[in-house]
């Protein structure tokens, strides 16, 4: 044989090796994941932790004696894994507690008067028991505030009434358009003399439940109280504005700001074989606004976590890296949990070679319960463009997205430790119909929707633990 031939059959026998290798290499992947799949949906472990979660305990917004019953399920849930590692890791909360009185009045004392659907935005401080009685003024926006200025904003009350844009497909970005009014309302109107506001609910739904979540007073601007009404009342009381300007609101409501306690983020791991420093981490908040069960925010991003360690243990997969969950405290009011576990995490990245642990991968799930679409990924590009490789395992589960983006609150804070971050996406369009309102319950939460997600994160991990970034 020629020189060339004999280079043309060599290259092709290296060609047969490596494609069949692949190939096999692919068909095994499929069929471990395929297996991931069928325990995720045939066992109904997560969907039951969800119901004790949400039905059990209820809401648990951080510092109450809910959230310290929800701390202990999760460290007794994750101690009756037998797992490698389950411990608590200490921080402070604020602990804010909700009146047991919540009260918006329109044109109080008059025939023509009628209550709102009303909740304080969490945080505000409350109106005393006698209650705050003034004239309301509607505004669109920050700039509508402005332009009135002191001279008609001072002594009333201000109305936010910006609706959330129904024109966005993933309903984060319409949210992400109208949360500033709940959350620096308060601080800006203050600003002008505002002796309290209410806002236009931070939802698409049109409906009659008012949705809370936090707030932020400026440092040197009065604090004034804020409170929440249903979309419903917004559209009924800008309704009545339009034909009486002049029109006086009641609002009531007792909150009071005790002072800090301690709480916990809730940590389990299996250790990894091969690299046991490189932490390949995932989790969801335990915490979750008193006025309602908490079961998509984030109820479900919690069950499903702890899920991914049950289904590595299931079936039997020994991860070569350290897989761990990290049951966070305090997403809601003050990210402390998320705070506290970012200083742990690059404490451990300094210390000597014994307690050494880099944060290799970290994965959120806060964006409800739903039918999961893909992934998030704040990385390089190679790291995106390894990802999107593993495409074709994926899409047979509904998996289809894997694009550059944010990830979330909670593993935000790895970032700066080279961490790649993913947050797992879920249809987005019920989300905000229940998210911080009394309708977030867990009757709202598909068990099959649910186990989609945990098997979707279990994939994930397991393809990133086998094949690194
Ligand atoms: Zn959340």
């Amino acid at each position: 044989m020629k020189l060339k031939t004999h280079i043309l059959l060599l290259f092709s026998i290296f060609y047969f090796l490596f494609s069949s290798h692949r190939l096999f290499s692919q068909n095994s992947d499929s069929i471990m994941i395929h297996r991931i799949f069928s325990e995720a949906l045939s066992n109904n472990t997560a969907y039951k932790n969800l119901e004790y979660l949400c039905t059990k305990i209820g809401g648990r917004i951080c510092g109450s004696p809910q959230s310290e019953e929800a701390v202990r399920w999760a460290k007794k849930t994750l101690d009756g894994m037998n797992l490698d590692t389950v411990f608590l890791q200490d921080l402070r909360v604020r602990h804010w507690v909700r009146g047991s009185q919540e009260v918006v009045i329109v044109n109080p004392g008059k025939k023509t008067g009628f209550w709102l659907n009303t909740c304080a935005i969490g945080g505000s401080v409350g109106t005393g028991a006698k209650g705050i009685t003034g004239k309301v003024v509607e505004v669109y926006d920050f700039e509508d505030l402005k332009k009135m200025g002191k001279e008609k904003v001072g002594g009333k009350i201000v109305f936010f009434n910006h609706p959330a844009d129904p024109t966005f497909f993933y309903t984060f970005n319409a949210y992400g358009g109208v949360v500033k009014y709940r959350v620096f309302g308060a601080a800006e109107a203050a600003k002008y003399g505002a002796v309290a506001v209410i806002v236009r609910s931070a939802t698409l739904a049109h409906d009659d439940y008012p949705h809370t979540g936090i707030l932020h007073y400026a440092d040197s601007v009065k604090q004034i109280p804020a409170m929440a009404i249903s979309t419903n009342d917004a559209d009924k009381l800008s309704g009545l504005l339009k034909r009486e300007p002049g029109a006086e609101l009641f609002l009531q409501m007792v909150n009071i700001e005790q002072p800090e306690v301690v709480s916990y983020n809730v940590i389990g791991e299996i250790r990894g074989t091969e690299h046991p420093e490189e932490i390949i981490a995932f989790g969801g908040h335990l915490d979750a606004w008193d006025n309602g069960e908490g079961a998509h925010d984030d109820g479900a991003g919690v069950v499903q976590t702890i899920e991914v360690l049950r289904l590595f243990k299931a079936l039997g997969i020994k991860p070569k890296r350290t897989i761990r969950v990290i049951v966070f405290m305090d997403e809601e009011m003050d990210q402390r949990g998320a705070k506290a576990y970012a200083v742990y995490a690059k404490q451990m990245m300094n210390t000597g070679s014994v307690a050494f642990e880099h944060h290799f991968a970290a994965i959120e799930a806060d964006r409800g319960g739903f039918t999961p679409s893909g992934f998030s990924i704040d990385a390089s590009d190679e790291t995106v463009n390894k990802i999107q490789s593993w495409k074709s395992l994926l899409l047979p589960y509904g998996l289809y997205s894997f694009e550059k983006g944010g990830s979330g609150v909670d593993i935000g804070g790895l970032k700066p430790l080279g961490t790649a971050l993913f947050a797992l996406v879920t249809d987005s369009q019920r989300y905000f119909d229940y998210h911080h309102s009394p309708n977030d319950t867990f009757d709202k939460v598909n068990q099959r929707e649910l186990q989609i997600g945990s098997f979707s994160i279990a994939a994930l991990v397991f393809l990133i633990d086998k094949y690194g970034l």
